[in-house]
């Protein structure tokens, strides 16, 4: 057994190799090889101002096998195997295809959008000229959300399933080896899309099929049980089970299975706005007045209040990153964050959102199980009606937003399509801005400064989790009353962020076979 050994160092030490050996050799009082220790683990500890590094290391001796640190993903060919169909090319959808491939199983995966490569020009015309595609954009296509999002891998659903498979499988496709030891691993959104893509190659060379511009309209159901799915174009694709595995944005999917009296229910989400400091502010007040220097990251936070009864957080922090439109419909603005793999934008933004119950939603809305769905549509139309067209944002300086008091400029802002000045604390629900700016002075007594008009508030972040649950059987993770379908993923509402969906996506694909007596 390899010897675990923890080391504190400075952040210049843990950054060299050759200074963690040195550190190494003193505390064991020892020699070492350079190839006989593995960084395990690598967090940063910034509550002091003298900011150190911890590191876990693993420590073999001499006549020793290196331990494997990689599972073996054992892939079949399943070109003549029992068809699965999976509804949704995201991270759970894609997680649920390569486990069924490892289980002998073929995924037949229909995906509403485009090939990255495809998606990757509309992302970009939705970014410059404010071109929306309606089947192609920050939520759909290959890949789902999971494409262009953060590539923050981070969960706390850790006891549902394995997300170090899932950091694996990340690492095997193409992401960098750091994510297998950081605590809060990172890919970026210049990452993404080649390692999504490799994820297909695998799916496609052992027989699993992905189909691309093909959109779901509705469930075919014999006698109880999911036997496949119907396509906009007319032509059915057959299936021994389906898992759906849709997202949160795709709202007629939602509607679909309400027409075809599938049972749904609403759950409790979150909404509220992005926020945006310079990224320079954030590291000063994270890292104690010192800027980050050569070998600290770009700073990060995360907040958390109660106000009145409701949780108020920070959501999905991206440092050095981009505020980005993830709206799916023409007249409905949403917003959200990612970063590139440097994380070396001047800027750093995160959601802040008020958690909603359904209590806060039942009594103005008789919609039943979209009553969640609607409370959204209603806040991203608002901030449509409030923004500067498009997808120009409407935006507040913080502090402003904070006093009620109108902004009159704007300080620079990350977001690609352009922020117009709205007065966000006028149209804001109030149950909502009530809370946020609560929230706010307390957050600027947790980091000093935080609270400034250099800030500027972006609305609205909508879709932090999924407003609607397809309620499944805790054990077969089938349908409460379709059998053979497999709710799934983050619109399923079982499931939130990359890793979480993915594990998801792993376990259900395990449940898939274990119903098909696999
Ligand atoms: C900009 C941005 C940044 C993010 N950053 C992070 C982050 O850093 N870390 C993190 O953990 N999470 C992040 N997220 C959230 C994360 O991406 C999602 O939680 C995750 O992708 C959900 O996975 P999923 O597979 O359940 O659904 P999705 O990723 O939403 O995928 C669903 C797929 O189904 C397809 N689909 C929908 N309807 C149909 C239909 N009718 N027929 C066929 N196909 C259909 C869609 O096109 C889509 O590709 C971010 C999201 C965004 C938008």
């Amino acid at each position: 057994m390899p010897e675990s050994v923890s080391l504190v160092l400075s952040p210049r030490e843990a950054a060299y190799p050759e200074a963690i050996q040195r550190a190494l050799e003193k505390k064991l009082g020892r020699q070492l090889a350079p190839d006989r220790f593995v960084v395990s683990r690598r967090s940063i500890d910034s509550r002091k101002r003298r900011i150190r590094v911890n590191l876990g290391i693993r420590v073999y001796a001499d006549d020793e096998a290196m331990m494997p640190s990689l599972p073996g993903f054992c892939y079949r060919d399943v070109r003549a195997a029992t068809p699965v169909v999976i509804v949704g090319a995201g991270p759970a959808g894609m997680f649920a295809a390569l486990r069924l491939v490892e289980l002998g199983l073929r995924p037949v995966v229909i995906e509403r959008g485009k090939p990255v490569k495809y998606r990757r020009r509309d992302v970009a015309a939705l970014n410059r000229r404010g071109i929306l595609n309606h089947e192609s954009n920050y939520a759909f296509g290959e890949g789902g959300a999971g494409t262009f999002s953060d590539g923050k891998l981070n969960t706390r659903s850790k006891k549902r399933g394995d997300h170090r498979r899932v950091l694996h499988r990340f690492y095997q496709h193409g992401a960098d080896g750091c994510i297998l030891t950081d605590a809060h691993p990172h890919i970026g959104s210049n990452r993404l899309p080649e390692i999504v893509s490799a994820m297909r190659v695998t799916i496609e060379a052992y027989g699993g099929e992905i189909h691309f511009q093909q959109k779901v309209v509705g469930l075919s159901v014999t006698g109880g049980r999911a036997m496949g799915v119907r396509l906009d174009d007319g032509h059915r694709i057959e299936g021994r089970a389906v898992i759906l595995a849709t997202g949160h944005s795709a709202r007629d999917v939602y509607e679909m299975l309400v027409d075809q009296k599938i049972a749904l229910q609403a759950k409790p989400f979150a909404m509220g706005v992005r926020v945006e400091h310079p990224q320079g502010l954030i590291n000063r007040i994270q890292y104690h007045g010192q800027g980050r220097g050569d070998f600290l990251p770009a700073a990060t936070y995360t907040l958390v209040r109660q106000v009145e009864g409701r949780g108020v957080y920070s959501f999905c922090m991206c440092p050095g990153g981009f505020i980005v439109p993830a709206s799916t419909r023409d007249g409905a603005l949403v917003v959200n964050g990612m970063s590139f793999s440097k994380r070396n934008s001047p800027h750093a933004n995160a959601g802040m959102v008020v958690e909603i119950r359904l209590a806060d939603i039942a009594a103005r809305d008789t919609a039943g199980p979209l009553a969640g769905l609607n409370h959204q549509l209603a806040m991203e139309q608002t901030a449509f009606e409030n923004g500067g067209g498009g997808v120009v944002a409407p935006a507040q300086r913080l502090a402003d937003f904070v006093d009620n008091r109108s902004s009159t400029r704007l300080p620079t802002c990350s977001y690609p399509p352009g922020v117009v000045v709205s007065p966000i604390h006028q149209w804001l629900p109030d149950a909502i801005c009530r809370r946020l700016q609560a929230a706010f002075k307390v957050f600027d007594s947790k980091m000093k400064g935080f609270l400034t008009n250099d800030a500027v508030v972006v609305g609205v972040e909508s879709r932090t989790s999924s407003p609607v649950r397809i309620p499944r059987d805790s054990v077969s993770l089938q349908h409460v009353s379709v059998q053979g379908l497999f709710p799934c993923g983050e619109g399923a509402g079982y499931a939130g962020g990359i890793v979480s969906c993915a594990v998801d996506g792993e376990r259900v694909a395990e449940a898939v076979a274990r119903m098909l007596g696999g």
